[in-house]
C-alpha cells in the first residue's frame, strides 16, 4: 500500500454532455477499478465530472476492509439521494450505483435500505457496467451483480484511452486464498487469480504510450503472481517485471502488496539486479508476536520475518521498508503488543500503516470471544504510531544531503514549484519549470519538512 491508500478521492475532467462522477474509497486496487469503470463508460458518451450534482451517473466505489464500512456507505448514499431528488425536480434523471467490496458483501441489504440505488455490483462484475446502465435506461428495475462470474472481467475491459498522469496502477493479480483470521478480502474479491502476462504487457505498453513513466503493479498478494506467459509457461513476478522494464518510456516499477511467505529469493535478488525495480517494499507483518501471528493464520513467525528482512537488506541495503500492523487482534495480550513494539524498534520502517483491529462480518476472528477492549486498543495504537512516526521522520531526515532521482509528476503547491517522488516513495519538491513534469531528474535534497522533502535540481539537469 502506498501513500494514497485508504483515502477518499474523486475523478475529474472537463465535461460536455453526459457526465459520470466516481467516488473512490479504499486501496489502490479500488482506484484502478474506478479508472477502468471510466474507460468502460467513455464509449457510451460519459465524461468525468468532479461535481456530483452535474452527474447523470454517480458511482460509489466502496471498501469493506475496516471500520463501520456499511454505515459509511448509507451516510454517503443519503447525500447522493438528495442530489438525485434535486435533479429529478429539474427534469434530469440520475443513476446511483454502489460498487466495490461493500456492494459485494451487502448487496441485498443496500437495495432494501436504499431503494433509490439503481445498481449494485461487486469488484468482479464491473465489466458488465455498460449493460447494467442500459438495463436501467430501459427501466427494467434495480440491477444487482454480485456473483463471481466464470469469465474474467479483465477479458472485457477496453484498453485505457487516457492516463491520469505520469504514474499509474495496474492490477496484475486479484483475490486471495490465504484466509487470515481478520480479513474480508477472500470473501469480497474471491479466489486468487493472476492475469496473463500478455494482457499486462499490452496494458502497460498502452499506459506508457499515454505518457506513464512509473507503474505500480497491484495485487492482494502481488508477489505470489503466477500468470500464463506468452511462451506457454507460468511466469512469476520477477520475469514479468524484467519484461515490463523493456517497455519504451517505462522508468520505474513498483509492486504492492506483498506477503512475507511469497517473497522469493529471486524477487529479493531482483531488487539488486533490476534497476527499474524501485527500492521500496511494502511487506505487512501485522504483529511481532508468534502467538498472534498464529491466531491470525499468517503462516510465519516473527523470527522468519526478521530473517527475511535481513536477506532483503543484504541484497539492497538502501531499501525503504514499509509495513501494516493490526493492533488488538482478539487475544492480543500486553506481552504480545510488546513483541510488536520490539519488532518495530529492531527493524525500523521508512513508512507504515497501523490499524486498530476491526471485526469484519464472516471472518473467523470476528466471532472470537477474547476481543480486546476498545480503550486498550486505542492506547496501544497510539504508542505504536508515535514510534512509527519518529522512524518515518528519521528515514526522511537521513535523505537530506543526498542526491537522488526524482520523477516529477505535478506542479507543487507554491508558484514555480514542481513535485514528484523519490525512489523511496517520498514526496519531493523543487523550484523548477513545468516542462520537467513527466521527467526524472537528479535532485539534491536539502530540507526535510513535515510531509515532504525539498531540494534543488542538480545544475544543467538532463532527464535520466
Ligand atoms: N494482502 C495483504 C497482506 O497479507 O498483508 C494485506 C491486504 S489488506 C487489503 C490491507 C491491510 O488492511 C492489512 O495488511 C491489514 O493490516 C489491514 N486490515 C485488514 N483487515 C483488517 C481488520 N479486520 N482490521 C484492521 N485492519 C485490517
Ligand atoms: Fe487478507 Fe492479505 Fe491475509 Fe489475503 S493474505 S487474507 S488479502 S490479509
Amino acid at each position: 500500500m502506498v501513500d494514497t491508500s485508504f483515502s477518499n478521492m474523486t475523478h475529474s475532467t472537463q465535461a460536455t454532455e453526459r457526465f459520470l462522477h466516481v467516488i473512490t474509497w479504499g486501496c489502490q486496487m479500488n482506484v484502478y477499478d474506478s479508472n477502468r469503470m471510466v474507460d468502460l463508460l467513455r464509449p457510451l458518451g460519459y465524461k468525468v465530472t468532479d461535481k456530483s450534482e452535474k452527474a447523470d451517473i454517480l458511482i460509489l466505489n466502496t471498501c469493506h476492509i475496516r471500520d463501520k464500512a456499511t454505515e459509511k456507505v448509507f451516510s454517503e448514499l443519503g447525500r447522493l439521494r438528495q442530489i438525485k431528488e434535486y435533479r429529478e425536480e429539474q427534469g434530469q434523471e440520475t443513476i446511483i450505483a454502489v460498487a466495490g467490496c461493500v456492494a459485494q458483501a451487502e448487496g441485498e441489504i443496500i437495495l432494501k435500505r436504499a431503494p433509490y440505488v439503481d445498481i449494485v455490483f461487486g469488484p468482479q462484475t464491473y465489466h458488465r457496467l455498460p449493460k447494467m446502465i442500459l438495463d436501467i435506461a430501459r427501466k427494467s428495475g434495480n440491477v444487482i451483480e454480485t456473483d463471481f462470474p466464470v469469465e474474467s472481467k479483465f477479458d472485457f475491459l477496453p484498453a485505457p484511452e487516457e492516463a491520469q498522469g505520469h504514474t499509474a496502477f495496474l492490477t496484475i493479480q486479484e483475490g486471495c486464498d490465504k484466509f487470515c483470521s481478520f480479513c474480508v478480502v477472500p470473501y469480497t474479491r474471491g479466489a486468487e487469480e493472476s492475469r496473463p502476462v500478455q494482457a499486462i504487457i499490452d496494458e502497460a505498453t498502452r499506459l506508457c504510450e499515454l505518457g506513464v513513466k512509473e507503474i505500480s503493479l497491484l495485487g492482494q498478494n502481488v508477489n505470489a503472481y503466477h500468470g500464463q506467459g506468452p511462451d506457454g509457461n507460468i511466469w512469476d513476478l520477477v520475469k514479468l517485471a524484467e519484461k515490463l522494464s523493456t517497455i519504451p518510456g517505462l522508468k520505474r516499477i513498483r509492486y504492492t502488496t506483498s506477503h512475507p511467505n511469497d517473497m522469493s529469493d529471486s524477487l529479493i535478488a531482483a531488487h539488486r539486479d533490476l534497476p527499474a525495480l524501485m527500492p521500496f517494499l511494502h511487506l505487512p507483518v501485522q504483529s511481532g508476536s508468534d502467538r498472534v501471528l498464529k491466531a491470525m493464520n499468517r503462516g510465519h513467525t516473527a523470527k522468519e520475518y526478521y530473517e527475511l528482512v535481513d536477506k532483503i537488506k543484504k541484497a539492497r541495503p538502501d531499501i525503504a521498508l514499509s509495513s501494516d500492523f493490526i493492533i488488538g487482534h482478539p487475544g492480543e495480550s500486553i506481552d504480545d503488543f510488546k513483541a510488536t513494539m520490539k519488532l518495530v524498534n529492531d527493524i525500523t520502517f521508512a513508512m507504515a500503516y497501523s490499524f486498530k483491529y476491526s471485526p469484519r462480518p464472516g471472518t473467523s476472528a470476528a466471532v472470537s470471544t477474547n476481543q480486546v477492549l476498545e480503550n486498550e486498543k486505542d492506547a496501544r495504537l497510539q504508542e505504536l504510531q508515535a514510534v512509527l512516526k519518529d522512524q518515518q521522520t528519521k528515514f526522511n531526515q537521513d535523505t537530506v544531503g543526498r542526491t537522488i532521482p526524482i520523477l516529477f509528476t505535478n506542479k507543487g503547491r507554491k508558484e514555480g514549484q514542481i513535485a514528484g517522488k523519490s525512489p523511496y516513495l517520498q514526496a519531493v519538491h523543487v523550484q523548477g519549470d513545468e516542462s520537467l513534469i513527466g521527467q526524472e531528474h537528479l535532485v539534491e535534497v536539502n530540507e526535510c519538512l513535515t510531509f515532504s522533502l525539498s531540494g534543488n535540481l542538480v545544475k544543467e539537469s538532463i532527464p535520466l
